[in-house]
């Protein structure tokens, strides 16, 4: 079964065919700067990746179509016709309080998540649009849509309720409602088969630590508690969003700078972070060389990301009453091992150690736990798409 998975966002699309039961991945890519000068991407399995400039996509349609015809192409096509495609699977940002698990698209679903484009107005419009290019393109293929925040609609209320008036979460529905769930599922999925255990039987804390960063509290299989909030703004200091600050900052700056939310909503969402701590970059590995040569700002930042990450391990252990394993996942998880080192040192009490020379593994799934430790430490390869295409899948059959 070959399913196309997309991830639209507003002036770009990310695809990836795949199979998801033997897991091969037949071509990927991306489509850039759509309705400006047009980038296009494109990756069959075993070849060299194709690029090209300046291809005419005005819109997020002429995008797919060229997806759609590099991957029947004669030459670097990786399939014969696109009756090959057996389904797509749409990632969707935001699916409210409406959808707790992925569906199959029709037109009352559309309704429904276009009634949630308020609670994401940068990413689910653009999804809205990916969707539509693709039912325009391909008539009578099943399409499926893969919420970011499905995985956490099993968090209780006393996780998810704001200390605001409670009007505004029953009319308004201010509430947590998590994101990046798909790998958040994914990986707690991974780390059972890796456990030998079935996952109703394991209390996992999830630490998705990239550019992006948030960490889910996963009891027998479901998020019960998470660090992004209404928006992913919330949590962890990240590359360049401030995570969790004192609302009362904002009325300070905002009085003594003249600026107006939008513009203060733009420094927490593009200035701030590890970039705004350092003054340096929000690409951890340019803080790690940073803070080596004495740029004390660098390295300070990375200290209070580590710390964030440190403490919501200890707060979700006491959330569910005890902890089986902690996983680490996306860039920074997969790849920084003095990161993670630092994150769980001082864990020991409770049963968090690590072994130095199991932890300089890069991007592979390895338990890096030291001989003994009764909570098992877990790097897991994040694979958002396989995940996509595993619910798409079994949606489409
Ligand atoms: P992601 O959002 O999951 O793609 O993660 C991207 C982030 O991973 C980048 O901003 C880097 O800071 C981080 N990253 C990638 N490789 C490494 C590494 N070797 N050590 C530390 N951080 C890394």
């Amino acid at each position: 079964m070959n399913i196309l998975v997309i991830n639209a966002g507003s002036s770009s699309l990310k695809y990836q065919l795949l199979n998801p039961e033997t897991q091969q991945v037949l071509a990927k890519g991306l489509c850039e700067r759509i309705g400006i000068d047009g980038k296009f991407t494109y990756k069959p399995e075993g070849k060299t990746a194709i690029k090209e400039a300046d291809v005419a996509m005005p819109t997020h349609n002429e995008a797919i179509k060229a997806v759609l015809d590099a991957l029947v192409d004669p030459q670097n096509g990786v399939i014969g016709s696109m009756k090959e495609i057996d389904a797509v699977g749409h990632r969707v940002v935001h699916g409210g309080e409406k959808f707790a698990k992925s569906v199959l698209i029709t037109g009352e679903v559309m309704a429904a998540i276009e009634e949630c484009n308020p609670l994401a107005p940068l990413h689910n419009p653009a999804n809205i649009i990916g969707i539509k290019a693709c039912q325009a393109l391909m008539p009578g293929t099943p399409m499926v849509a893969v919420f970011d925040t499905a995985f956490h609609q099993t968090m209780p209320p006393v996780a998810y309720t704001y200390a605001l008036p409670y009007e505004y979460y029953e009319t308004d529905k201010v509430r947590r409602y998590g994101f990046h769930g798909t790998s958040h599922k994914y990986v707690t999925q991974r780390a059972a088969a890796m456990l030998g255990k079935p996952i109703e039987e394991l209390k996992l804390i999830s630490c998705h630590l990239g550019n992006g960063s948030s960490v889910t509290a996963v009891d027998g299989g479901k998020s019960v508690d998470t660090s992004m909030g209404f928006t992913p703004l919330a949590g962890l200091p990240m590359g360049t969003r401030t995570g969790d600050i004192d609302a009362g900052i904002l009325e300070y700056l905002m009085g003594k700078y003249n600026m107006d939310i939008k513009e203060m909503l733009n420094v927490m969402n593009k200035k701030s972070g590890v970039l705004g701590i350092s003054g340096v970059s929000s690409d951890f590995r340019d803080l790690e060389s940073a803070g080596k040569e004495g740029n004390t700002r660098a390295a300070l930042a990375v200290e209070v990301f580590e710390y964030g990450v440190k403490k919501l391990i200890g707060s979700y252990a006491a959330a569910m009453g005890g902890v089986d394993a902690v996983i680490f996942t996306a860039g920074v998880g997969e790849n920084g091992g003095h990161n993670r080192e630092s994150i769980v040192s001082g864990l020991e009490f409770m049963g968090i150690k690590i072994d130095p020379e199991k932890n300089k593994v890069r991007g592979e799934e390895i338990d890096i736990s030291a001989e003994g430790a009764a909570v098992r430490t877990l790097v897991i390869p994040t694979n958002e798409e396989l995940m996509i295409a595993i619910d798409t899948a079994a949606l489409a059959k």
